[in-house]
């Protein structure tokens, strides 16, 4: 069976229910980049097994979100609980025109320690993993004074036959300035295997703003498959040297674009495992992005999810 391990955060996350301000109604739920990742990985490829890398606390919110990874068949064994802390948390809010804003408490969560849980009999562990996935979220949560031991575990993966996928994924409140993120980054992409970084991405953190451009800047690493997503416009992929241009087929009523990149890096990465080629990997996870945007929140509904995978 082949295996996969995705490391970063998984909030609390509070929604409004309506978009009227007097309601104080909110629907809570679970998500968080690699986390949605990592869901719909597992919903497409049952047969891949899925493991999140994250640290949560002992708090009920953190227990329920535990039963959701297992819910989900995403396995916990390396999901680690904090004494003294509690998950992060978020919350969405629509303003009259349906325009989403994003509040983030998530400065002292407890998946900014994970790196402290991850000593020898855990990266022993994550040495057996066909594939180890982190995103600029993840690097951004981890705190600066840990990042040193993560570049050192990786560099032990790579050497054991893991291959290192890095989504760039680029959050500017996160980080202290671009100087600090560009210093992370070079690490990452010195490192990785594979690379998903998205156009707009490249734009707002290096003033890179076409194809060409990223595809330049990422082959500069030797990255040896390089998938570069450019919204509806299209897919292009690398494979060692071999350029291919992939259409993508634009959704017409877009509900929500939340998590399109991360259904999209899942399902791509679970179809490659699959031993799927790049075309037809592109093409699953291009169909599942669309999917996905025609529902609400990052999580599109489990059985509507498995009906689209069945067709
Ligand atoms: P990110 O969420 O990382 O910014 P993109 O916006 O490029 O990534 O979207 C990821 C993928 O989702 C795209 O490569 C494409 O396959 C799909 N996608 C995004 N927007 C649309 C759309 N309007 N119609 C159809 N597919 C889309």
């Amino acid at each position: 069976m082949k295996n996969i391990f995705l490391f970063g955060e998984c909030m609390i996350e509070l929604m409004t229910a309506s978009n009227d301000a007097t309601s104080n109604m909110l629907k809570q739920s679970f998500a968080g980049d690699v986390f949605n990742t990592a869901v719909y990985l597992k919903r497409t490829f049952p047969h891949v097994k899925v493991r999140l890398v994250t640290a949560v606390g002992k708090d009920n919110f953190s227990l329920d979100m535990i039963k959701y990874f297992e819910s989900e068949n995403i396995d916990t064994d390396l999901v680690f609980q904090s004494e003294s802390k509690i998950p992060g948390l978020y919350s969405i809010q629509l303003d009259d025109q349906g325009e989403r804003s994003f509040t983030y408490w998530r400065e002292n969560s407890a998946a900014r320690t994970v790196m402290d849980f991850i000593d020898e009999s855990a990266t022993d562990i994550l040495t057996s993993g066909d594939m180890f996935f982190f995103s600029g979220i993840s690097l951004a949560v981890i705190q600066p004074e840990a990042r040193a031991s993560f570049w050192q575990k990786l560099v032990q993966l790579k050497t054991a036959g893991v291959k290192i996928v890095f989504d760039p994924n680029y959050r500017a409140r996160m980080w202290k300035d671009k100087e600090e993120t560009i210093q992370a980054y070079e690490q990452a992409f010195k490192l990785a295997d594979i690379a998903l970084p998205g156009v707009e991405d490249f734009d707002s953190l290096y003033g890179i703003n076409s194809v060409e451009g990223v595809i330049d800047f990422c082959q500069s690493y030797g990255i040896s498959e390089l998938v570069v997503k450019n919204g509806p416009a299209s897919v292009i992929t690398i494979l060692d040297g071999e350029k291919e241009l992939h259409q993508v087929t634009p959704v017409k009523t877009v509900v929500d674009t939340t998590s399109a990149g991360d259904s999209f890096n899942g399902v791509y990465l679970g179809a490659r495992l699959a031993d799927a080629s790049i075309a037809e990997s592109v093409d699953k996870a291009s169909k599942a992005a669309g999917f996905v945007i025609q529902h609400k929140g990052a999580i599109a509904p489990k059985a509507l999810f498995n009906d689209f995978v069945q067709q």
